[in-house]
């Protein structure tokens, strides 16, 4: 019943939104909310000439507040303040030359749904390129209005997948025991190249017509969430595609970092390093990602507006969890944490997840809001992604263990998370959509595969799987990024293999596959690993042995990097946790362990121990 009334509601809301108003009319927002905390709305306007007219509203719902004209007369940003007691409703906006109406837009007021939102350390997020996954809707690979076709022999073009393959996926992705989908950006990408990814978006408020709408965007959301999982909205504002509509006529010159025609030198260590030149630190945050994605200069007022005002919308109108923020320390920072602030202010427990692609662990530390460096900035972003683990976990299979290589790669980045405040919301990950896969990072070997998952999975952190390494994708970010975001096997009605089923997947896949589910199926069971302190200890003798727990519960996990030895843990070294346990059994395997004072462990292996008392 619930449903009819969600269509329901779309359609009204729709109808209000679109039907009424001239096609050539750009409002954006196209629609806002009543019991916003701030009640503050700038509204952008796009109409040939709009600033030669007058704007007039005459509603109870808002009070016109400032109607601001810009370099370019086809633009106009209006300043509304919404009534404290405004309930949802519609009023019509004019823009009138003397008495008469050259256009008029009709401004929906819906109300603001309160929900809790946001992810933690217990989920599991699964991270995938939506056109690289599966094609839920072959009617949708092409559309008239959008330059890119489908060709998937193109590692550059489109390949079809969708929104509605993620929908038809979602139980494959609940049985692997992810709790949290993060898709590359579904927003429009049209560019005529490389247009797949999605970080060259040329409508902010757009769902790009070759993965879906709008609306199915939001049903997608809430079949997530009736399956209780959550979702991570990927966004830009360092750039946009450079055949964004507002691209093609500009608001004002400085909506852009046009006067230093570079390209970014993607040293995000300017922004923190004391000792940085004026250049350096310029040519990161103002040179241009790349020539085809435009700078956006989020020090131009109305763009700062736009920008925050769209992940506002986005919010609201679909009802994600979290944002994703791409290429965090592109971005000016001071903007960044006004966003942060606006959008915390709405939405107290919403996660805001920054993309920090920097080598040191202070350099990452210093981005994430409950940083312990004293410098006086703080981002307020929630989480970061933690590359310094990354580096690591890419480091600690392949290489002999030494004073400060193979597994004490591991324990030394983790001994430097007295930089953060709570290291556990750390968003974690083995590999990614601009990364070498895992599965090639450790020489395609499955028993180091195992390590790094069985890791992950236990350490502190939030894990993420990047689509496809569940089943052993491979691809080097130097073959070319298609070898990295490869079609996921069964994604399509023509594949012959469909790697979404076991039958469809070979033994080392399944191996691998039935590892996961069963690890991250029993993460969710346990406070130990997804809340309990991590206590461990100095790597010896090619093994690494550490605890996760809690006052009710405790895991053991032992690893053992050695390629062709078994090891024998003893239990005295670890008789601090040990001694209130007399019995163990392993998560995987389901095995006993009746006596703790020898465990022994294979060769180039992960052991995961739930302690008994
Ligand atoms: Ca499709």
């Amino acid at each position: 019943m619930k449903k009819y009334f969600f269509i329901f509601g779309l359609i009204i809301i729709f109808t209000n939104m679109f039907s009424q108003n001239d096609a050539k009319i750009k409002v954006e927002p196209p629609n806002w909310w009543t019991e916003m905390k701030n009640k503050e709305l700038q509204l952008l306007v796009y109409y040939p000439n709009i600033a030669e007219t007058d704007v007039v509203i005459d509603s109870k719902l808002v009070k016109l507040v400032k109607v601001n004209t810009v370099e370019n007369k086809n633009y106009l940003f209006i300043d509304l303040l919404i009534d404290e007691n405004a309930k949802a409703g519609n009023f019509d906006i004019a823009f009138n030359k003397g008495k008469k109406n050259v256009v008029k837009y009709n401004y929906v007021l819906n109300e603001k749904t309160a929900q809790k939102r946001g992810f933690s350390s217990a989920d599991f997020i699964y991270l995938v390129m939506p056109d690289r996954f599966a094609n839920g809707n072959p009617d949708n690979d092409n559309s008239a209005d959008t330059y890119q076709k489908v060709n998937r022999e193109d590692g550059h073009a489109r390949h079809g997948g969708d929104i509605q393959g993620l929908v038809n996926k979602l139980d494959y992705l609940k049985e692997l025991g992810v709790t949290a989908i993060w898709a590359t950006p579904i927003q429009e990408n049209n560019t005529k190249i490389y247009s797949y990814h999605g970080y060259g978006m040329t409508d902010f408020y757009r769902a790009d017509p070759r993965l879906g709408t709008n609306e199915e965007y939001v049903e997608f959301v809430k079949k997530c969430h009736q399956k209780e999982i959550k979702v991570i909205m990927d966004m830009v504002f360092n750039h946009c595609g450079d055949t964004h509509w507002w691209i093609k006529d500009l608001p004002e010159k400085s909506w852009l970092n046009t006067d230093s025609l570079f390209t970014t030198n993607y040293r995000g260590s300017t922004v923190v390093d004391p000792h940085a030149s004026e250049y350096d630190a310029k040519k990161m945050v103002a040179g241009w990602f790349v020539a085809r994605m435009p700078d956006l200069n989020q020090y131009n007022k109305y763009l700062a507006n736009y920008l925050i005002q769209n992940s506002l919308w986005w919010i609201e109108f679909a009802g994600i969890d979290a944002i994703r923020m791409d290429t965090q320390p592109y971005s000016y920072k001071e903007f960044m944490a006004k966003w942060a602030e606006r959008v915390h202010l709405e939405y107290p427990d919403f996660t805001l997840l920054g993309e920090t692609w920097l080598d040191d662990v202070a350099n990452v530390a210093y981005f994430k809001g409950d940083t312990k460096i004293q410098t006086g900035y703080n981002s307020g972003l929630n989480t970061i992604t933690d590359f310094p683990l990354n580096y690591a976990m890419r480091d600690a299979f392949n290489q002999e263990d030494g004073w400060a290589s193979g597994l004490s790669r591991l324990y030394s980045v983790l001994v430097q998370d007295f930089l953060y405040g709570d290291a556990n919301t750390n968003v974690t990950f083995l590999d990614n959509h601009d990364i070498d896969r895992y599965f090639s990072s450790v020489d395609e070997k499955l028993d180091k595969m195992l390590m790094g998952f069985g890791f992950m999975l236990t350490t502190r952190g939030t894990p993420t799987l990047y689509y496809g390494s569940e089943i052993l994708m491979n691809g080097k970010e130097h073959w070319g990024h298609p070898t990295i975001r490869k079609d996921f096997p069964g994604g399509w009605k023509e594949d012959k293999i469909n790697a979404f089923t076991k039958e469809g997947r070979t033994d080392d896949q399944n191996t691998l596959h039935n590892f996961i589910t069963k690890v991250a199926n029993y993460r969710k069971t346990s406070k130990a690993l997804t809340e309990g302190k991590l206590v461990h200890f100095v790597p010896d003798n090619n093994t690494y042995v550490y605890f996760r727990y809690t006052d009710n519960e405790a895991v053991m996990v032992i690893l053992n990097n050695h390629n062709t030895e078994e090891r024998t843990i003893n239990k005295e070294r670890y008789a601090e946790i040990l001694k209130k346990y007399s019995s163990a059994t392993n998560i995987v395997t389901a095995e006993k362990l009746t006596n703790l004072d020898n465990i022994k462990v294979p060769k180039k292996s992960i052991t995961i121990l739930q302690l008994n008392k």
